[in-house]
């Protein structure tokens, strides 16, 4: 299965190529529609192929843009009950940071919310337990990895690769992929180890490059 990356703002969003159409996880920062447009034209994807989006968590930077792809795509969102209720309210969480540079950053972020507003969306599909892709083609599922937020979701593929959100960052010069935010920052590691026990080999953070699923030890 082809993986392609289309890069919003500071977020990687993933389009999985499936067996008739494509699958893609989450819809990066506001106002990067035309930029999702013009690269997803240059991997030769058209949207109207695109058959689920799947949104990881509902933090302005991975829906964002969702409700103007959404409506490019045609096609139904994907977001476990928790989140759904905060996209559809179009709420701008700012999770509490998990180190000082991340509570910092927690800090003032909360204090310039509207900048990070976007349009509420209303998820056709829910997803609380696992969610079987093999309907769009996709040998794979959707799994619940709580830990960044209550609702957070991963994409697992059966080939040993995943899509984890914000559930593990890569930032370049750090030591550890633990997420420099999280609501239930214990919730993490157990999700971290649900992760391996699917099998995973490597790791496709919203934020950084892929990395190594051993990396998830902790
Ligand atoms: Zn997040
Ligand atoms: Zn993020």
């Amino acid at each position: 299965m082809d993986l392609n990356i289309i890069t919003l703002g500071i977020t990687n969003t993933y389009i999985i190529k499936g067996k008739n159409g494509y699958v893609m996880v989450d819809a990066g920062e506001l106002g990067r529609v035309k930029s999702f447009v013009k690269q997803a034209r240059n991997l030769a994807i058209d949207p109207k192929k695109i058959n689920l989006i799947i949104i990881t968590h509902a933090h302005f930077d991975h829906i964002g843009s969702l409700a103007d792809i959404k409506e490019i795509c045609g096609c139904p969102v994907l977001i476990h009950p928790h989140e759904a209720d905060i996209l559809a309210r179009g709420e701008v969480v700012i999770p509490p940071g998990t180190n000082p540079a991340g509570r910092m950053i927690s800090g003032i972020g909360k204090g310039f919310k509207f900048l990070f507003r976007f349009k509420p969306v209303s998820a056709e599909l829910r997803c609380e337990g696992e969610f079987d892709l093999r309907p769009y083609g996709v040998e794979g599922k959707v799994i619940p990895t709580p830990g960044h937020t209550p609702g957070s979701l991963s994409v697992v593929l059966d080939d040993g690769r995943a899509m984890v959100g914000d559930l593990a960052m890569n930032f370049p010069l750090t030591w550890t992929n633990y997420p420099i935010f999280a609501e239930l920052p214990d919730e993490v590691y157990k999700s971290w180890q649900k992760i391996r026990g699917e099998g995973v080999e490597t790791v496709y953070p919203a934020h950084g490059p892929c990395f190594a699923a051993d990396n998830l030890i902790g």
